[in-house]
């Protein structure tokens, strides 16, 4: 377990019908935040999520060419091979109700998006790949 210190917060209203990943990524790049956590609440045009099939160790991605709220998106913020890297899960509320989340990939439309970020200071962190799951995940 590490230990961090929340170095400050921020909100920010992300762009209409921007890329989801990249405006998050950007908005801590702005600000030269190389590590942190986020939840982003508000609306997409449309979304690309992904599912991790933890047998075959590969992501299958999945289209939802729909509109949806964003009940919920949130994530982290570390380094991997010296890049910032923004991972994000999110939950997508759908016209009839139903609901349908996992990874998010690239290609999601932002159709209005609301921030709240949060920059940690402390030992940067940074992903490797791991063996056990094929996954670039934090390094201990
Ligand atoms: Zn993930």
């Amino acid at each position: 377990m590490w230990s961090y210190e929340v170095k400050h917060t921020f909100l920010k209203r992300l762009p209409h019908d921007a890329e989801l990943l990249t405006a998050i990524r950007e908005a801590f790049e702005a600000q030269g935040i190389r590590m942190g956590f986020f939840q982003v609440i508000g609306a997409v045009k449309q979304a690309r999520i992904a599912f991790y099939d933890q047998k075959d160790r590969a992501y299958r991605g999945l289209n939802i060419e729909e509109a949806g709220e964003i009940l919920s998106c949130m994530g982290n913020v570390s380094e991997l091979e010296g890049e910032l890297l923004v991972h994000a899960h999110i939950i997508l509320g759908l016209a009839d109700g139903t609901t349908r989340g996992g990874h998010l990939v690239q290609d999601t439309r932002i159709f209005a998006g609301e921030l709240f970020g949060m920059a940690l200071k402390g030992e940067q962190l940074r992903r490797a790949y791991d063996e056990v799951t094929g996954l670039k995940l934090w390094q201990m």
